[in-house]
Protein backbone atom coordinates (compact mmCIF):
# COMPACT_ATOMS: atom_id res chain seq x y z
CA UNK A 1 0.00 0.00 0.00
CA UNK A 2 1.66 3.26 -0.83
CA UNK A 3 1.92 5.53 1.94
CA UNK A 4 3.60 8.78 0.32
CA UNK A 5 2.24 11.65 0.98
CA UNK A 6 0.15 10.26 3.53
CA UNK A 7 1.11 13.21 5.94
CA UNK A 8 0.11 15.89 3.81
CA UNK A 9 -3.39 13.93 2.41
CA UNK A 10 -4.09 13.59 6.35
CA UNK A 11 -3.78 17.29 6.89
CA UNK A 12 -5.81 18.16 3.87
CA UNK A 13 -9.01 16.04 4.86
CA UNK A 14 -8.72 17.32 8.44
CA UNK A 15 -8.80 20.89 6.95
CA UNK A 16 -11.40 20.05 4.70
CA UNK A 17 -13.89 18.09 7.19
CA UNK A 18 -13.34 21.54 9.23
CA UNK A 19 -14.08 23.29 6.62
CA UNK A 20 -17.51 21.32 5.30
CA UNK A 21 -19.81 20.65 7.29
CA UNK A 22 -21.26 18.58 5.13
CA UNK A 23 -18.34 16.30 4.78
CA UNK A 24 -19.31 12.70 5.07
CA UNK A 25 -17.16 9.65 5.77
CA UNK A 26 -16.72 5.96 6.03
CA UNK A 27 -14.46 3.92 7.59
CA UNK A 28 -14.18 0.63 6.11
CA UNK A 29 -12.41 -1.56 9.09
CA UNK A 30 -10.53 -4.91 9.91
CA UNK A 31 -10.80 -5.57 5.78
CA UNK A 32 -8.17 -7.22 3.19
CA UNK A 33 -7.43 -5.10 0.39
CA UNK A 34 -7.07 -5.77 -3.36
CA UNK A 35 -5.71 -2.62 -4.45
CA UNK A 36 -6.13 -3.29 -8.31
CA UNK A 37 -2.40 -3.43 -9.06
CA UNK A 38 -0.27 -6.05 -6.77
CA UNK A 39 -1.20 -9.66 -6.74
CA UNK A 40 -1.82 -9.97 -3.09
CA UNK A 41 -4.15 -9.08 -0.16
CA UNK A 42 -3.32 -6.33 2.61
CA UNK A 43 -4.55 -8.04 5.33
CA UNK A 44 -6.81 -6.20 8.10
CA UNK A 45 -6.51 -2.86 6.97
CA UNK A 46 -8.13 -0.02 7.00
CA UNK A 47 -10.10 2.69 4.69
CA UNK A 48 -11.29 5.99 5.17
CA UNK A 49 -13.82 7.62 2.85
CA UNK A 50 -14.14 11.26 2.71
CA UNK A 51 -17.17 12.58 0.77
CA UNK A 52 -16.04 10.65 -2.61
CA UNK A 53 -12.65 10.19 -2.50
CA UNK A 54 -10.72 7.33 -0.58
CA UNK A 55 -8.75 9.87 1.90
CA UNK A 56 -6.52 6.83 4.13
CA UNK A 57 -5.53 3.55 3.96
CA UNK A 58 -3.82 1.90 6.99
CA UNK A 59 -2.64 -1.04 8.84
CA UNK A 60 -3.16 0.67 12.14
CA UNK A 61 -6.56 1.83 13.23
CA UNK A 62 -8.31 5.17 12.00
CA UNK A 63 -9.74 7.44 14.17
CA UNK A 64 -12.36 8.72 12.49
CA UNK A 65 -14.93 9.67 15.15
CA UNK A 66 -17.82 11.62 12.04
CA UNK A 67 -17.81 8.22 9.95
CA UNK A 68 -19.80 5.66 9.56
CA UNK A 69 -17.89 2.37 10.13
CA UNK A 70 -18.52 -0.40 8.56
CA UNK A 71 -17.04 -3.63 9.70
CA UNK A 72 -15.70 -5.56 6.68
CA UNK A 73 -14.06 -8.44 9.00
CA UNK A 74 -13.29 -11.54 6.63
CA UNK A 75 -14.46 -9.79 3.46
CA UNK A 76 -12.19 -8.10 0.45
CA UNK A 77 -12.34 -4.46 -0.14
CA UNK A 78 -11.46 -4.15 -3.91
CA UNK A 79 -11.88 -1.08 -5.98
CA UNK A 80 -15.10 -1.30 -8.23
CA UNK A 81 -14.91 -3.24 -11.65
CA UNK A 82 -14.73 -1.06 -15.07
CA UNK A 83 -16.13 -2.15 -18.38
CA UNK A 84 -13.64 -0.97 -20.89
CA UNK A 85 -15.95 -1.74 -24.31
CA UNK A 86 -19.37 -1.61 -23.70
CA UNK A 87 -22.51 -0.45 -25.42
CA UNK A 88 -25.41 0.20 -23.31
CA UNK A 89 -27.77 1.76 -26.23
CA UNK A 90 -26.95 -1.36 -28.58
CA UNK A 91 -29.77 -3.16 -26.56
CA UNK A 92 -31.53 -4.77 -29.42
CA UNK A 93 -30.99 -8.53 -29.74
CA UNK A 94 -29.11 -7.63 -33.22
CA UNK A 95 -28.09 -4.89 -35.41
CA UNK A 96 -30.51 -5.61 -37.49
CA UNK A 97 -33.44 -5.67 -34.67
CA UNK A 98 -32.09 -2.02 -33.81
CA UNK A 99 -32.29 -0.63 -37.18
CA UNK A 100 -36.10 -2.11 -37.61
CA UNK A 101 -37.38 -2.22 -34.33
CA UNK A 102 -36.28 0.17 -31.55
CA UNK A 103 -37.49 3.99 -31.89
CA UNK A 104 -35.51 6.41 -29.32
CA UNK A 105 -37.67 5.96 -26.48
CA UNK A 106 -37.61 2.00 -26.11
CA UNK A 107 -33.58 2.25 -26.93
CA UNK A 108 -33.23 4.90 -24.08
CA UNK A 109 -35.34 3.21 -21.44
CA UNK A 110 -33.82 -0.33 -22.40
CA UNK A 111 -30.30 1.72 -21.87
CA UNK A 112 -31.41 3.22 -18.71
CA UNK A 113 -31.83 -0.87 -17.26
CA UNK A 114 -28.46 -1.93 -18.46
CA UNK A 115 -26.81 1.20 -16.87
CA UNK A 116 -28.49 -0.14 -13.64
CA UNK A 117 -27.68 -3.51 -14.16
CA UNK A 118 -24.19 -2.65 -14.64
CA UNK A 119 -23.71 -0.78 -11.67
CA UNK A 120 -25.76 -3.34 -9.65
CA UNK A 121 -23.22 -6.05 -10.87
CA UNK A 122 -20.29 -3.70 -9.57
CA UNK A 123 -19.02 -1.67 -12.65
CA UNK A 124 -18.57 1.58 -11.46
CA UNK A 125 -17.25 2.69 -14.81
CA UNK A 126 -18.17 2.32 -17.94
CA UNK A 127 -16.10 3.41 -21.14
CA UNK A 128 -18.88 3.13 -23.84
CA UNK A 129 -17.60 1.87 -27.50
CA UNK A 130 -19.89 3.37 -29.47
CA UNK A 131 -24.09 3.84 -30.02
CA UNK A 132 -24.52 6.32 -27.79
CA UNK A 133 -23.70 10.22 -26.50
CA UNK A 134 -23.76 12.40 -22.79
CA UNK A 135 -27.44 11.69 -22.32
CA UNK A 136 -27.66 8.95 -20.16
CA UNK A 137 -24.52 9.89 -18.48
CA UNK A 138 -25.52 13.11 -17.36
CA UNK A 139 -28.45 11.54 -15.94
CA UNK A 140 -26.48 9.28 -13.95
CA UNK A 141 -24.33 12.49 -13.16
CA UNK A 142 -27.31 13.98 -12.05
CA UNK A 143 -28.33 11.40 -9.99
CA UNK A 144 -31.59 10.93 -11.36
CA UNK A 145 -30.83 7.42 -12.21
CA UNK A 146 -28.64 4.83 -11.10
CA UNK A 147 -25.38 3.45 -12.84
CA UNK A 148 -21.70 3.62 -13.55
CA UNK A 149 -19.80 6.61 -14.39
CA UNK A 150 -19.42 6.72 -18.57
CA UNK A 151 -16.94 7.39 -20.75
CA UNK A 152 -19.16 8.06 -23.93
CA UNK A 153 -17.86 7.77 -27.82
CA UNK A 154 -20.59 9.23 -29.41
CA UNK A 155 -21.82 7.97 -32.79
CA UNK A 156 -19.53 5.02 -34.50
CA UNK A 157 -17.04 6.12 -37.11
CA UNK A 158 -16.89 3.85 -40.13
CA UNK A 159 -17.10 3.69 -44.29
CA UNK A 160 -19.90 2.59 -46.09
CA UNK A 161 -20.59 -1.24 -45.89
CA UNK A 162 -18.40 -1.20 -42.89
CA UNK A 163 -19.17 -2.39 -39.27
CA UNK A 164 -21.12 0.45 -38.63
CA UNK A 165 -22.89 0.85 -41.60
CA UNK A 166 -26.87 -0.61 -39.82
CA UNK A 167 -28.65 0.20 -42.94
CA UNK A 168 -30.51 -2.45 -44.84
CA UNK A 169 -29.68 -3.89 -47.91
CA UNK A 170 -32.36 -1.71 -49.78
CA UNK A 171 -31.55 1.59 -47.75
CA UNK A 172 -30.02 3.95 -50.29
CA UNK A 173 -26.92 5.77 -49.28
CA UNK A 174 -27.48 8.55 -47.30
CA UNK A 175 -24.36 10.95 -48.82
CA UNK A 176 -25.51 10.37 -52.81
CA UNK A 177 -28.87 9.58 -52.88
CA UNK A 178 -31.61 9.10 -50.01
CA UNK A 179 -32.09 9.44 -45.99
CA UNK A 180 -30.18 7.86 -43.42
CA UNK A 181 -30.35 4.77 -41.25
CA UNK A 182 -32.56 4.91 -37.92
CA UNK A 183 -28.61 3.95 -36.23
CA UNK A 184 -27.22 7.32 -37.69
CA UNK A 185 -30.72 9.62 -37.20
CA UNK A 186 -30.60 8.46 -33.57
CA UNK A 187 -26.83 9.25 -33.44
CA UNK A 188 -25.65 5.86 -32.91
CA UNK A 189 -23.18 5.56 -35.94
CA UNK A 190 -21.97 8.49 -38.19
CA UNK A 191 -21.08 7.21 -42.32
CA UNK A 192 -17.66 8.60 -43.23
CA UNK A 193 -16.17 8.00 -46.45
CA UNK A 194 -13.34 10.03 -46.79
CA UNK A 195 -10.90 12.14 -44.54
CA UNK A 196 -13.38 15.33 -44.31
CA UNK A 197 -16.23 13.49 -43.44
CA UNK A 198 -14.92 11.63 -40.94
CA UNK A 199 -13.18 14.79 -38.89
CA UNK A 200 -17.02 15.79 -39.71
CA UNK A 201 -18.04 13.13 -37.39
CA UNK A 202 -15.69 13.26 -35.05
CA UNK A 203 -15.92 16.96 -34.37
CA UNK A 204 -20.14 16.39 -34.23
CA UNK A 205 -18.95 13.50 -31.60
CA UNK A 206 -17.26 15.84 -29.51
CA UNK A 207 -19.69 18.53 -29.59
CA UNK A 208 -22.19 16.10 -28.32
CA UNK A 209 -20.03 15.57 -25.43
CA UNK A 210 -17.79 12.18 -26.29
CA UNK A 211 -14.76 11.69 -24.33
CA UNK A 212 -12.76 9.87 -27.22
CA UNK A 213 -13.70 8.82 -30.70
CA UNK A 214 -14.15 4.87 -32.49
CA UNK A 215 -13.46 4.01 -35.14
CA UNK A 216 -14.37 1.18 -37.26
CA UNK A 217 -11.23 0.09 -38.97
CA UNK A 218 -11.70 -2.87 -39.92
CA UNK A 219 -14.37 -5.38 -40.55
CA UNK A 220 -16.48 -7.22 -37.98
CA UNK A 221 -19.05 -9.93 -37.23
CA UNK A 222 -21.97 -9.09 -36.03
CA UNK A 223 -22.65 -7.10 -38.87
CA UNK A 224 -23.77 -8.05 -42.60
CA UNK A 225 -21.96 -6.36 -45.48
CA UNK A 226 -18.03 -6.45 -44.12
CA UNK A 227 -15.77 -9.43 -44.33
CA UNK A 228 -13.99 -9.39 -40.86
CA UNK A 229 -10.72 -9.57 -42.81
CA UNK A 230 -11.34 -6.20 -44.58
CA UNK A 231 -9.15 -2.97 -43.99
CA UNK A 232 -11.72 -0.51 -43.61
CA UNK A 233 -9.66 2.26 -43.29
CA UNK A 234 -6.32 4.09 -44.80
CA UNK A 235 -3.74 5.24 -43.04
CA UNK A 236 -4.59 8.80 -43.97
CA UNK A 237 -8.51 8.39 -42.57
CA UNK A 238 -6.92 6.83 -39.54
CA UNK A 239 -4.65 10.10 -39.17
CA UNK A 240 -7.88 12.26 -39.92
CA UNK A 241 -9.54 11.04 -36.55
CA UNK A 242 -6.72 11.13 -34.93
CA UNK A 243 -5.77 14.61 -35.77
CA UNK A 244 -9.05 15.84 -34.55
CA UNK A 245 -8.80 13.79 -31.23
CA UNK A 246 -5.62 15.31 -30.62
CA UNK A 247 -6.76 18.71 -30.96
CA UNK A 248 -9.46 17.85 -27.89
CA UNK A 249 -6.29 16.17 -26.17
CA UNK A 250 -8.38 13.06 -26.75
CA UNK A 251 -7.70 9.69 -28.54
CA UNK A 252 -8.69 6.88 -30.65
CA UNK A 253 -10.22 4.07 -29.85
CA UNK A 254 -9.85 1.72 -32.89
CA UNK A 255 -12.08 -1.92 -33.81
CA UNK A 256 -9.41 -3.48 -35.38
CA UNK A 257 -8.86 -7.36 -36.23
CA UNK A 258 -6.49 -8.25 -39.18
CA UNK A 259 -2.65 -7.59 -38.17
CA UNK A 260 -2.22 -4.77 -40.88
CA UNK A 261 -5.14 -3.07 -39.69
CA UNK A 262 -3.50 -3.31 -35.70
CA UNK A 263 -0.50 -1.95 -37.44
CA UNK A 264 -1.67 0.66 -39.31
CA UNK A 265 -3.66 2.01 -36.26
CA UNK A 266 -0.64 2.14 -33.93
CA UNK A 267 1.36 4.03 -36.90
CA UNK A 268 -1.28 6.87 -37.21
CA UNK A 269 -2.09 7.18 -33.51
CA UNK A 270 -4.54 5.19 -32.03
CA UNK A 271 -4.58 4.42 -28.13
CA UNK A 272 -6.66 1.25 -27.90
CA UNK A 273 -6.95 -1.97 -30.18
CA UNK A 274 -10.28 -2.96 -29.51
CA UNK A 275 -10.43 -6.65 -29.69
CA UNK A 276 -6.99 -7.26 -31.58
CA UNK A 277 -7.78 -10.95 -32.59
CA UNK A 278 -4.81 -11.16 -34.55
CA UNK A 279 -2.25 -9.75 -31.90
CA UNK A 280 1.60 -11.24 -32.07
CA UNK A 281 5.16 -9.97 -31.26
CA UNK A 282 5.58 -7.23 -33.57
CA UNK A 283 2.11 -6.21 -32.55
CA UNK A 284 3.12 -5.84 -28.73
CA UNK A 285 6.49 -4.31 -29.90
CA UNK A 286 4.56 -1.22 -31.91
CA UNK A 287 1.98 -1.18 -28.92
CA UNK A 288 5.18 -0.62 -26.41
CA UNK A 289 6.62 1.88 -28.63
CA UNK A 290 3.88 3.71 -28.90
CA UNK A 291 1.97 3.00 -25.27
CA UNK A 292 -0.91 1.66 -27.07
CA UNK A 293 -3.58 -0.75 -24.84
CA UNK A 294 -5.80 -3.13 -26.54
CA UNK A 295 -9.19 -4.74 -25.10
CA UNK A 296 -10.57 -7.75 -26.46
CA UNK A 297 -13.82 -9.84 -26.13
CA UNK A 298 -12.94 -13.45 -24.35
CA UNK A 299 -16.04 -14.68 -25.50
CA UNK A 300 -15.03 -14.56 -29.05
CA UNK A 301 -12.84 -17.72 -27.86
CA UNK A 302 -16.17 -19.37 -26.49
CA UNK A 303 -17.58 -22.38 -27.95
CA UNK A 304 -20.94 -20.98 -27.19
CA UNK A 305 -20.39 -18.21 -29.50
CA UNK A 306 -22.27 -19.12 -32.24
CA UNK A 307 -25.84 -18.83 -29.68
CA UNK A 308 -25.67 -15.24 -29.71
CA UNK A 309 -28.43 -13.86 -31.16
CA UNK A 310 -26.39 -11.05 -32.89
CA UNK A 311 -24.81 -13.49 -34.18
CA UNK A 312 -27.51 -16.66 -35.13
CA UNK A 313 -29.77 -14.18 -36.38
CA UNK A 314 -28.09 -13.45 -39.41
CA UNK A 315 -26.34 -16.01 -41.64
CA UNK A 316 -23.63 -13.41 -42.70
CA UNK A 317 -22.16 -13.08 -39.41
CA UNK A 318 -22.72 -17.05 -38.60
CA UNK A 319 -20.77 -18.00 -41.35
CA UNK A 320 -18.17 -15.10 -40.33
CA UNK A 321 -18.31 -16.32 -37.09
CA UNK A 322 -16.72 -19.88 -37.66
CA UNK A 323 -13.77 -18.63 -39.91
CA UNK A 324 -13.15 -16.00 -37.64
CA UNK A 325 -12.35 -18.33 -34.77
CA UNK A 326 -10.62 -20.17 -36.73
CA UNK A 327 -7.87 -17.20 -37.83
CA UNK A 328 -7.43 -15.95 -33.68
CA UNK A 329 -6.28 -19.54 -32.61
CA UNK A 330 -3.10 -17.82 -31.93
CA UNK A 331 -4.11 -15.26 -29.80
CA UNK A 332 -4.86 -16.60 -26.39
CA UNK A 333 -1.17 -18.24 -26.43
CA UNK A 334 0.51 -14.88 -27.81
CA UNK A 335 -1.42 -13.04 -24.83
CA UNK A 336 -0.07 -15.28 -22.75
CA UNK A 337 3.56 -15.17 -23.62
CA UNK A 338 4.35 -11.19 -24.29
CA UNK A 339 1.38 -10.03 -21.53
CA UNK A 340 0.01 -6.81 -23.24
CA UNK A 341 -1.23 -3.92 -21.35
CA UNK A 342 -4.87 -5.43 -21.86
CA UNK A 343 -8.48 -4.03 -20.32
CA UNK A 344 -11.01 -5.89 -19.71
CA UNK A 345 -14.32 -5.65 -22.55
CA UNK A 346 -16.96 -7.57 -22.83
CA UNK A 347 -19.03 -6.04 -25.62
CA UNK A 348 -22.62 -7.28 -25.34
CA UNK A 349 -25.16 -6.48 -27.43
CA UNK A 350 -28.53 -7.18 -25.67
CA UNK A 351 -30.83 -6.49 -23.00
CA UNK A 352 -29.99 -6.97 -19.66
CA UNK A 353 -29.88 -10.14 -18.51
CA UNK A 354 -28.11 -11.13 -21.47
CA UNK A 355 -25.65 -8.86 -20.93
CA UNK A 356 -25.81 -10.28 -17.57
CA UNK A 357 -25.03 -13.68 -18.60
CA UNK A 358 -22.78 -12.78 -20.92
CA UNK A 359 -20.22 -10.28 -18.38
CA UNK A 360 -19.96 -13.18 -16.18
CA UNK A 361 -18.84 -15.72 -18.65
CA UNK A 362 -16.02 -13.19 -20.29
CA UNK A 363 -14.85 -12.96 -16.50
CA UNK A 364 -14.79 -16.67 -15.92
CA UNK A 365 -12.86 -17.26 -19.72
CA UNK A 366 -10.55 -14.72 -18.59
CA UNK A 367 -9.51 -16.06 -15.63
CA UNK A 368 -9.33 -19.59 -17.50
CA UNK A 369 -6.74 -18.20 -20.36
CA UNK A 370 -4.73 -15.68 -18.29
CA UNK A 371 -5.50 -16.25 -14.57
CA UNK A 372 -7.05 -14.18 -11.70
CA UNK A 373 -4.50 -11.45 -11.24
CA UNK A 374 -4.56 -10.94 -14.82
CA UNK A 375 -8.17 -10.73 -15.54
CA UNK A 376 -8.72 -8.58 -11.89
CA UNK A 377 -6.14 -5.75 -13.35
CA UNK A 378 -7.55 -5.38 -16.56
CA UNK A 379 -10.66 -4.95 -14.81
CA UNK A 380 -9.65 -1.98 -12.62
CA UNK A 381 -5.99 -0.75 -12.82
CA UNK A 382 -5.80 -0.70 -16.44
CA UNK A 383 -9.00 0.21 -17.74
CA UNK A 384 -8.80 2.96 -15.08
CA UNK A 385 -5.29 3.79 -16.84
CA UNK A 386 -6.98 3.55 -20.52
CA UNK A 387 -10.47 5.95 -19.14
CA UNK A 388 -7.96 8.64 -18.34
CA UNK A 389 -6.41 8.58 -22.26
CA UNK A 390 -9.40 11.01 -22.78
CA UNK A 391 -7.00 13.73 -21.25
CA UNK A 392 -7.19 16.75 -18.72
CA UNK A 393 -9.67 18.98 -21.05
CA UNK A 394 -12.35 16.33 -21.45
CA UNK A 395 -12.44 13.61 -18.47
CA UNK A 396 -15.29 14.02 -16.62
CA UNK A 397 -13.86 12.76 -13.85
CA UNK A 398 -10.38 14.59 -13.81
CA UNK A 399 -10.32 14.77 -9.60
CA UNK A 400 -8.82 11.03 -8.93
CA UNK A 401 -7.83 7.47 -10.35
CA UNK A 402 -10.32 5.13 -11.08
CA UNK A 403 -9.57 1.24 -10.68
CA UNK A 404 -7.43 1.41 -7.40
CA UNK A 405 -7.24 1.22 -3.73
CA UNK A 406 -4.79 4.28 -2.88
CA UNK A 407 -4.95 7.44 -1.12
CA UNK A 408 -6.88 10.44 -3.55
CA UNK A 409 -8.48 7.64 -5.86
CA UNK A 410 -12.35 8.21 -6.09
CA UNK A 411 -14.40 5.65 -3.85
CA UNK A 412 -15.51 3.63 -6.04
CA UNK A 413 -15.56 0.03 -4.34
CA UNK A 414 -16.98 -3.39 -3.50
CA UNK A 415 -16.81 -5.14 -0.52
CA UNK A 416 -16.92 -9.10 -1.28
CA UNK A 417 -17.16 -11.76 0.41
CA UNK A 418 -14.09 -14.20 -0.51
CA UNK A 419 -10.81 -13.74 -2.06
CA UNK A 420 -11.04 -12.39 -5.68
CA UNK A 421 -7.81 -13.73 -6.52
CA UNK A 422 -8.46 -16.74 -5.83
CA UNK A 423 -12.47 -16.69 -6.90
CA UNK A 424 -13.25 -14.85 -9.67
CA UNK A 425 -17.04 -16.09 -8.59
CA UNK A 426 -17.37 -13.33 -5.82
CA UNK A 427 -17.48 -10.81 -9.17
CA UNK A 428 -19.74 -12.95 -10.85
CA UNK A 429 -17.79 -15.34 -13.14
CA UNK A 430 -20.01 -17.83 -14.67
CA UNK A 431 -18.35 -20.90 -16.56
CA UNK A 432 -22.15 -20.89 -18.11
CA UNK A 433 -23.28 -18.80 -20.68
CA UNK A 434 -26.84 -19.10 -22.25
CA UNK A 435 -27.79 -21.58 -19.90
CA UNK A 436 -26.86 -19.66 -16.43
CA UNK A 437 -29.93 -18.73 -14.48
CA UNK A 438 -31.05 -15.05 -14.30
CA UNK A 439 -29.85 -13.36 -11.19
CA UNK A 440 -30.58 -11.01 -8.93
CA UNK A 441 -27.02 -8.91 -8.24
CA UNK A 442 -24.18 -11.06 -7.17
CA UNK A 443 -24.64 -12.72 -3.80
CA UNK A 444 -20.83 -12.22 -2.48
CA UNK A 445 -21.05 -9.22 -3.45
CA UNK A 446 -22.30 -7.29 -0.40
CA UNK A 447 -21.63 -3.59 -0.78
CA UNK A 448 -21.01 -1.76 -3.65
CA UNK A 449 -19.73 2.10 -3.32
CA UNK A 450 -19.72 4.88 -6.02
CA UNK A 451 -18.23 8.40 -5.80
CA UNK A 452 -18.43 7.72 -1.88
CA UNK A 453 -22.28 6.57 -1.66
CA UNK A 454 -23.11 3.39 -1.28
CA UNK A 455 -25.60 1.56 -3.71
CA UNK A 456 -26.02 -1.95 -2.12
CA UNK A 457 -25.12 -3.16 1.04
CA UNK A 458 -26.72 -6.70 2.07
CA UNK A 459 -24.37 -6.52 5.41
ZN1 LIG B 1 -18.08 -3.26 -29.59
Amino acid sequence: MKHVGLKLSAIAISCSIALSAQASSTLFANVDVFNGTENKLYQDHHVLIVDNKIAKVSAKNIDAADAVVIDGQGLTLMPGLIEGHGHLQMNGSSLPDIENNRNWEELAARSAARAESALMSGFTTWRDMGGMGAGLKKTIDNGELRGPRIYPSGAFIGPTGSHADFRNFTTPNETFNGPQSAGARLGMSCTADDEGAIKACARQNYMQGATQLKLMSSGGVASSFDPWQLNAYSLEEIKAAVEVADAYGSYVASHAYSKVSLLRNLEAGTKTLEHAFMFDAEVNKQMKQHDAYMTTNMTAFSPYLGQIEAINSNPASARKAKTAQAAFKNYIPNVKKLKPKLGFHVDCVGGVAACEQQADHSIYLSGEFFGNFYTLISMTSVNGEIVKLSGETLDPYIDGKLGVIEEGAYADLLLVKGNPLEDLSVIGANKKWFDAPKRNGIEAMKLIMKDGKIYKNTL
